[in-house]
């Protein structure tokens, strides 16, 4: 029994290693967060704190899912990064504590048109049409955390066909996870099901139609996808 007048949606989540699954409530996103990354964007890596924008949770591909390839786009990017999961909710979680709230990481895709980002940011506005698509979060099996060794500094790479796009280390990050959290939880409170994409390293790139990506993190795992 319901009162719901339609069916409701269905629930996003991501399968866990080991077997269940993981639901996913939102998707917050992490810009310009590996500093040869900003600096290929044409930014000053050292000139801002971290800053958030996000995806629905239904943008989500299922490790080994295809990702068709979007309208409304010329060049449609791909963004290798870490995923954290979030299992203890909070706002204005400290940073010594902000690992804690992570129940476990997976490897993800930031699908992004770039076209329509560099005109959002040129005419100032919104980046949804760029980031938040359907499709856009391509995301691979998740490890708990209790898995996953600290701290994070494990490498992360993205190959197209078989060629290597992007690598980098987590610790290359600008602001690292725990500050990540910190940040966000100031303006949002954190619930139980959010992901947190970590950001980006050097070497994004388009892809088209046919291309097969495989993105890895040692110690973590791995995503991948087809562009169809
Ligand atoms: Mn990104």
């Amino acid at each position: 029994m319901s009162d719901f007048v339609i069916a409701p949606p269905l629930q996003p989540a991501v399968p866990v290693l080991g077997g269940g699954l993981f639901p996913v409530r939102r998707i917050y996103c992490v810009g310009r967060n590996y500093a040869e990354h900003a600096r290929e964007m044409g930014h000053d890596p050292q000139a801002e704190p971290p800053f958030f924008f996000s995806k629905p949770a239904d943008a989500l591909v299922i490790d080994g899912g295809d990702t068709p390839y979007p309208a409304e786009t010329q060049n449609f990017h791909h963004e290798i990064e870490l995923v954290a999961a979030i299992g203890q909710g909070g706002q204005n979680i400290a940073v010594e504590d902000a690992l804690a709230h992570v129940w476990g990481y997976a490897v993800g895709l930031d699908m992004t048109r770039r076209d329509l980002q560099a005109w959002a940011k040129k005419a100032q506005k919104p980046w949804e049409v760029a980031k938040g698509f359907d499709h856009s979060a391509p995301i691979g099996i998740m490890v708990p955390a209790a898995m996953v060794a600290l701290p994070l500094t494990q490498r992360i790479a993205l190959r197209v066909n078989g060629a290597l796009r992007q690598e980098a280390k987590l610790s290359d990050m600008t602001w690292d996870l725990a500050h990540v959290i910190a940040e966000l939880s100031r303006f949002f409170a954190l619930f139980p099901g959010d992901l947190i994409f970590t950001g980006t390293p050097a070497g994004v790139a388009a892809v088209v139609a046919g291309d097969h990506l495989v993105g890895e993190i040692d110690g973590i795992g791995t995503v991948e996808t087809r562009i169809v």
